[in-house]
């Protein structure tokens, strides 16, 4: 066993009111500059919906992500190593900037420089933030908002369900899907990077490039399934999101979360065994990836675990921040929150409670009681149309599991409710659901009232440590994976070496 920390995002959706706030405060402080206006580390987009960049969840179209060979072993969809460096020079599987959007901007000048006495009214017309020529525009990062957009049936987790559903879903329900990289345990990019170029820390698991060794191969936007790995057209060079490790190393939240204006972000540090990863993402059925990376991670609470970390180098802090995790609680212990897309086998690291307002609605239009948790429980029983939807998301398509999180999710409504309007305990709830009386407080007070020092739980770094732990990497300078009979690729050219 080889224990690991793991920083890890939790998001919870139904507080997510769609504000951008998150988006626009990444933007100011990463990608605010020459080379990445269309660029957003930190994206929201409305679901059901094709997102950002255009149709990213269709692997088929994209070649992203792990598959299973005919042996059952792991491999990157985009091809083994040979098929990957032949086309090296000419990648036909990267989005174009029409399937991102071309940034504009506006002739604000115009409004203030314009002579007097004009006849016309002045008005700031678009123009291409990548060419200065005039534009129209026609399609943004955000285009689809509350499905103004109304590009929602062409959603691939939709293509997936019945036409009926396809047919019903805009009457039926929508949210807000925060985005950021998944900082996986199993990363495609790291893996795909023919030059080492992007690593996933020791110390913490966040995926960084490094920007002197990347040569801009792209091959890491194409392995990437969830498409977080941009190119900036200035210096060619990759470029993701960083989880803001300078902020993480000070012990404080990344910008998307301290600016959250719903305060459904949590940030925390997870335990796992680094040594499992590759049987979990290798796993033959897609829906026992769930409980098969739920199995990966480690419980800090348990002295030969912690005993194991403290030999394993990993400081108290870190230690004391894996037990008091909020992350570590909203998966392995309510296991309430769920990994977008594990069926990509990429093992990610932000995770997402669903959300429970879309059978809420459903409820409410098929004439139940939204405030009943029986009828919500009966609810999400028969109208299976956003439970299936959430089911692409989350689980691979496994319906059971989102029903089930999404009745804790009721349960503990009802619960608070009437513990708190009647001063009941409504035990029959929790039989229901096996959770205690404290369980369900607990995990309330964490999703509804948490106070800041709750909601991020992060040690401050320790840069002894992190250059230990480096050295106890697997003889790799890449991926935990990219070792001996492992699936992944560090350098095959040896290019890191050049001068
Ligand atoms: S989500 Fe992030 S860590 Fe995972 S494959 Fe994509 S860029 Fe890499
Ligand atoms: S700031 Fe928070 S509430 Fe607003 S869009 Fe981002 S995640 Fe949602």
């Amino acid at each position: 066993m080889r224990i690991r920390a793991q920083v890890a995002m939790v998001m919870n959706l139904d507080k997510c009111i769609g504000c951008h706030t998150c988006s626009v405060t990444c933007k100011q402080t990463w990608t605010n500059r020459e080379g990445t206006e269309y660029v957003w580390f930190n994206n929201v987009e409305t679901k059901p919906g094709i997102g950002y960049p255009k149709h990213y969840e269709d692997q088929d179209r994209w070649k992203g992500g792990w598959i299973l060979d005919r042996k059952g072993r792991l491999t990157l969809r985009s091809g083994g190593r040979a098929k990957r460096l032949s086309r090296i020079f000419a990648n036909p599987d990267l989005p174009s900037i029409d399937d991102y959007y071309e940034p504009a901007t506006f002739d604000k000048d115009l409004l203030v420089s314009a002579p007097a006495g004009l006849t016309d009214t002045p008005v700031k017309r678009p123009r291409s933030a990548l060419t200065g020529e005039p534009m129209a525009i026609t399609w943004g990062a955000n285009w689809e908002d509350s499905l103004g957009g109304q590009s929602g049936q062409d959603d691939p987790s939709l293509a997936r369900m019945a036409t009926k559903v396809k047919l019903e879903f805009e009457k039926t329900f929508m949210f807000h899907l925060p985005r950021i990289c998944e900082h996986c345990l199993n990363p495609a990019c790291v893996s795909a990077c023919p030059s080492g170029a992007m690593y996933k820390r020791a110390e913490d698991g966040i995926v960084l490039v490094d920007q002197d060794r990347c040569r801009g191969w792209r091959m890491c936007v194409s392995a990437c399934p969830y498409k977080k790995v941009y190119v900036n057209h200035a210096t060619g060079k990759a470029e993701k999101c960083t989880l803001c490790f300078p902020r993480i190393e000070a012990g404080l939240p990344t910008i998307c979360a301290e600016t959250c204006v719903g305060r459904l972000r949590y940030l925390g540090i997870v335990l796992y065994d680094e040594d499992a990863v590759l049987a979990a993402a290798s796993v033959p059925d897609p829906q026992d990836l769930l409980d098969a990376q739920r199995a990966v991670f480690l419980d800090p609470r348990d002295p030969g675990v912690e005993r194991a970390a403290r030999d394993a180098g990993m400081p108290d802090e870190w230690i004391e921040a894996a037990k008091l995790s909020p992350i570590r609680k909203l998966i392995s212990e309510y296991r309430i929150a769920l990994p977008l897309h594990p069926e990509y086998r990429t093992l990610p690291m932000v995770w997402y409670v669903p959300p429970l307002s879309p059978v809420l609605d459903a409820a409410g239009a098929a004439g139940r009681d939204d405030a009943d948790a029986d009828d919500v429980f009966h609810t999400i029983r028969d109208l299976r149309i956003p439970v299936e939807y959430l089911a692409e998301l989350f689980t691979a398509g496994d319906t059971e599991a989102v029903a089930g999180v999404l009745m804790k999710l009721a349960a503990m409504r009802s619960y608070m409710r009437s513990r708190t309007l009647d001063g009941t305990v409504a035990q029959d709830l929790l039989d229901r659901i096996g959770m205690t009386a404290e369980q369900v407080e607990a995990m309330y007070r964490l999703l509804a009232v948490a106070k800041y020092d709750e909601r991020y739980v992060i040690p401050a770094a320790h840069a002894k440590d992190a250059a230990a732990l480096d050295a106890q990497a697997a003889g790799h300078d890449g991926c935990a994976l990219d070792c001996e009979g492992g699936p992944g690729m560090s350098d095959p050219f040896h290019l890191s070496a050049r001068p």
